[in-house]
């Protein structure tokens, strides 16, 4: 997780400028922070624990700067653990993890460690290495080679030009300006300075110099070309407008998502559907909500093209991948495209000889480059770190591919569009629910519940992983205890925990829901309905218009306005909850 950020300039403002680009990756980590600056007078360090964003600070003048915005992993969140780490000549900032940290700080008994992080290993490994005479790329490549587990890092050694970075599972992207070059974990820390960017993959390493960027591999130290790449995103989607958080804001853009899966490129499905057909086995891995939108396509690759595939929570799909061979279809979701837990299987997968089938909203981050077959989400920037968009977009994407799936040998058009149909009618209602109106009558519903601290979901079929999808997403932004269930199982367990008043979301109105309902009502549960029409059974109802197998996202979009309430109401700011981050960079 974590944001890392640098600036190498012809001008003096580089500390300033690592302070604003960092505040545009805080979604990626927000304990604590750090800049170093490198001025006439040597290296500033300022850092502290908090959030970024709340920084004011005119920084000292300076032509190159490295700074951090910390999830931490290793030591606790204090001033001392923040970043940069400083250690002789060395100034350093890391994300990821040394997985192997304590094995080689054990051995370096007579250095007097001022962090608890694994990281401040690194830098001390560094430090020794320069003083012991190696020059400044062999050092690093000296040193990462004993880093076991994925990390990035950005190193400045006083004295001495530039910067370097170095990438071995953590995302790091070059921005090259006029006279200037950027290295951040992802592009909108520089987006409004440049759009030009070089991708760093894995084992490569960089060092840059004002308006100059060289590339070297990490392994043997030889020199490489990279592409540019001109981005297409622009620094408004990126930004809140007129709404208070992003999270409402992503909720609003809902309204285009879903549109824009539409007309998605047909060769891209029929690429991906082509895939499916030719293999013998399907595991679609993800983690939390983008494994959630894959327990929905399970039901759809069921009904719709009668396909059965296998989802599994990618931190434990280590214990299946004995069945993965080159005959396995790997379905990878991730919004970011950089979930540790997803690269590592698909890495594993593909030395398997399994097709690598992605989809992401990053469009060139790591599981998007590693794919033999890349279906972008193209639901633009996502900050908040409850995601919203990104999942409904996610959903009707894979509801395209079960009907592309569907498809025989001619009539691939035909089944396609009639995916495109149902999304377009749900594209359509979802504009009903997508008003301040409709929006005021759920905080009116959040305003009754947000004293409780359980809550139940209830769906079945494609609904009951929309419950789990519901629990996380009231869960993660208003610390509410929500859990979701499929409806059938209630009266095996769950409905002991029914006392007077507790709200149950009911997802749906057909009768086998509502016997379920009733049997919670009975007990005294307060019933939230979600569906299309109201129920007498309903203590409240939100409207979720009746979309056929659109029905999982619109039943979504009423979850996420109430979450977001109750997220309000509790006075907590939902685009940054505690202890989460956007980008799970880390196993
Ligand atoms: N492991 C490092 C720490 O805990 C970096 C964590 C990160 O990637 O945010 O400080």
């Amino acid at each position: 997780m974590c944001g890392i950020f640098s600036v190498t300039g012809s001008h003096k403002k580089a500390g300033n400028k690592v302070l604003s680009g960092l505040k545009k990756l805080e979604y990626r980590g927000y304990d604590s922070w750090g800049i170093a600056v490198q001025t006439a007078k040597g290296v500033v360090v300022q850092k502290d624990t908090g959030k970024i964003s709340e920084v004011h600070l005119d920084l000292p003048e300076g032509s190159k700067a490295i700074g951090h915005t910390r999830w931490a992993t290793h030591g606790g969140v204090t001033k001392a653990n923040s970043h940069p780490h400083r250690v002789g000549k060395v100034t350093l900032v890391h994300n990821g993890i040394f997985e192997n940290y304590a094995e080689e700080k054990a051995r370096l008994v007579d250095h007097n460690f001022q962090s608890d992080t694994d990281t401040e290993v690194i830098a001390v490994l560094l430090s020794q290495a320069i003083e012991e005479g190696l020059d400044i790329k062999s050092a690093i490549r000296f040193v990462t080679q004993k880093i076991q587990g994925r990390f990035s890092i950005l190193v400045m050694i006083d004295d001495q030009p530039g910067i370097w970075a170095a990438r071995k599972g953590s995302p790091l992207i070059v921005g090259r300006g006029e006279n200037e070059t950027f290295i951040a974990s992802d592009i909108p820390a520089f987006l409004e300075q440049t759009n030009k960017v070089n991708y760093l993959d894995d084992d490569e390493l960089v060092f840059v110099d004002q308006g100059t960027a060289n590339f070297f591999d990490l392994n043997t130290g030889k020199a490489i070309t990279k592409r540019e790449i001109t981005v297409s995103w622009k620094v408004e989607e990126s930004k809140k407008g007129n709404y208070a958080h992003f999270m409402i804001k992503e909720i609003f853009d809902q309204k285009e998502t879903i549109a824009k899966a539409i007309n998605h490129d047909n060769q891209a499905i029929a690429d991906f559907v082509k895939a499916l057909k030719s293999s013998n086995g399907v595991y679609m891995v993800a983690c939390g909500t983008a494994n959630k939108a894959c327990m929905v396509a399970e039901y759809f690759f069921a009904q719709i093209s009668g396909r059965k595939v296998n989802v599994v929570s990618a931190s434990e799909m280590p214990y299946f991948e004995q069945f993965v061979n080159d005959r396995t279809a790997l379905v990878a979701v991730s919004q970011s495209g950089e979930t540790a837990d997803v690269l590592e299987i698909l890495e594993r997968g593909k030395k398997s000889g399994a097709k690598i089938l992605a989809m992401t909203n990053v469009e060139s981050s790591s599981i998007a480059r590693l794919a033999d077959v890349h279906l972008p989400i193209q639901a633009g920037p996502e900050k908040a770190v409850a995601s919203t968009k990104a999942t409904t977009a996610q959903i009707a994407l894979l509801l395209l591919c079960a009907y592309a799936d569907s498809s025989t040998v001619n009539d691939f058009e035909k089944c396609l569009n009639r995916g495109r149909n149902i999304l377009r009618s749900t594209a359509g209602n979802i504009n009903d629910l997508l008003n301040p109106r409709y929006e005021s009558y759920v905080k009116a519903v959040a305003e009754k519940i947000v004293q409780h601290d359980n809550l139940f979901i209830i769906g079945r079929g494609a609904l009951y992983p929309i419950a789990l999808e519901a629990a996380i997403k009231i869960q993660e932004v208003s610390y509410i205890h929500a859990q979701g269930f499929p409806a059938g199982e209630i009266k095996h367990g769950p409905i002991a925990l029914i006392e007077a008043g507790t709200p149950c979301l009911v997802l749906g109105n057909d009768t086998e829901i509502i016997a379920n309902a009733t049997e919670l009502k009975s007990r005294g549960a307060m019933i939230i309905g979600i569906a299309d029409k109201d129920h007498e059974l309903f203590d409240e109802w939100l409207k979720a218009p009746n979309c056929e197998e659109g029905q999982a996202i619109a039943t979504l979009i009423p979850v996420q306005i109430l979450s977001y309430h109750l997220a309000i109401l509790r006075g907590l700011n939902p685009d940054m909850p505690r202890n989460l981050a956007k980008s799970v960079t880390v196993k």
